[in-house]
């Protein structure tokens, strides 16, 4: 049912049955397009129930392909135990312990599907673990181009996986060059070398836009009022409001739309910038540093279709500085039982904001993405234990000195 890729700057269509990276005319994301009227006849959400519990239940409106698959995807929609109408959607129980899982899926099995052998990646950590980890499934080789500093669990993860990896004394944009440059070699064509970047490539988006599915199924097919989402590349973002409108057209939902709610780091806020100034492009953010490395992206690739999307939907931008990041996971940690990413954590921070401006109401149903597990980031967390003020701050100053996490250049 996959017809035709389509330009989301010019609306040029480009063939589906051959890898394709960006638009050749103006750059622009493509997207995936299905003959949708088709699958309306011949599917319908009630045909759902029962399915196999993972993304890849929603494959009447995914590429036709042999799916690479660890389990991916429907992932819990638990109630807040905090703020009633709340749910936080925890994709830290996705394998490899983030939702960059649904998008590598999706990559590598259309990947494998085309006959590419080895893939490229600039990450800032979850997602070279997780091309690292379904690249291993795949039988394919993961090159990974990572910052020095990204948290260990990413560095020892994409180890063990067996991808190739290359740390890069910058940020993750230093690292896209270095994919980038790659590109320009004769061998790349030759050996059959494609970059999974961010948006460079299709099918991410078409494995992210499964949260925009199981929000829907969740919720009983109502849509909530709102849907705070940490945005560093922002493919999820794409994908979901991606969704609801395949979903419109598939006739499971109506023509109501969440606000989308980007949340950034005060230290890497680029849309946030952008979004204040009613920008249609963000500029390139300089010095970004956080401890929420999955948001330390200084200009996302995307940035003209999230800040499309922030307007379309009434939605809006907030940041969050890493001290509320920290206190928000450790909150959410003791009162949800929920030992989140820093990077899911801002949400709370946000909604806390959001709540308090009145931009939100208490009955209003929103949906905080919980993107990874906490347990991705023990090193990172470990030192906000040195500093907290317990028993634990003794232990950990005997250690060396803690390493500048979040910092562009590290002491290694
Ligand atoms: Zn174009």
């Amino acid at each position: 049912m996959l017809t035709h890729l389509e330009c989301t700057r010019c609306g040029e269509h480009y063939p589906a049955d051959r890898p394709q990276s960006v638009c050749p005319k103006d750059g622009g994301i493509l997207y995936a397009r299905y003959d949708l009227a088709a699958i309306k006849r011949t599917f319908s959400s009630a045909r759902l129930a029962g399915r196999t519990p993972t993304m890849w239940r929603y494959d009447a409106v995914l590429p036709d392909a042999n799916p690479v698959s660890l389990g991916e995807g429907f992932t819990p929609m638990l109630p807040s135990r905090e703020y009633p109408n709340v749910y936080v959607k925890d994709e830290g129980l996705n394998p490899t312990g983030s939702f960059k899982a649904r998008g590598l899926s999706a990559a590598v099995t259309m990947a494998r599907h085309f006959g590419l052998k080895k893939l490229a990646i600039p990450s800032a950590g979850n997602a070279a673990g997780a091309l690292a980890a379904y690249a291993a499934a795949a039988g394919l080789e993961a090159h990974i181009f990572m910052p020095k500093d990204v948290p260990a669990a990413n560095r020892i993860e994409c180890d063990y996986y067996g991808a190739h990896v290359t740390l890069v004394d910058g940020l993750i944009s230093d690292c896209a060059k270095k994919v980038a440059d790659m590109k320009k070699e004769s061998f790349w064509q030759k050996d059959g070398w494609f970059d999974v970047s961010t948006t460079k490539e299709p099918y991410r988006v078409e494995g992210k836009k499964t949260m925009g599915y199981e929000v829907a199924e969740q919720l009983g097919w109502r849509m909530p009022q709102g849907i705070i989402y940490p945005t560093g590349g922002g493919v999820g973002l794409l994908g979901m409001w991606k969704a609801f409108d395949e979903m419109e057209a598939l006739g499971w939902i109506g023509p109501e739309r969440p606000k989308m709610i980007v949340v950034q780091s005060a230290g890497c806020a680029p849309i946030v910038k952008a979004w204040e100034e009613g920008k249609q492009s963000a500029e390139m953010w300089t010095s970004a540093a956080t401890l929420a490395s999955g948001l330390r992206v200084p200009k996302p690739y995307g940035d003209y279709l999230i800040l499309d999307i922030l307007k379309k939907s009434h939605g809006t931008a907030v940041s969050a500085t890493d001290e509320e990041i920290l206190e928000a996971t450790r909150h959410w940690a003791k009162v949800e039982g929920i030992f989140a990413a820093p990077e899911g954590a801002a949400c709370l921070v946000a909604y806390r904001k959001l709540r308090a401006s009145g931009f939100f109401k208490p009955e209003d149903t929103v949906v905080l993405f919980s993107t990874g597990s906490g347990l991705k980031y023990l090193d990172v967390l470990d030192q906000d234990v040195a500093r907290a003020p317990s028993p634990a701050k003794a232990a950990s100053a005997a250690q060396p000195a803690a390493r500048q996490i979040g910092g562009i250049i590290g002491p290694y």
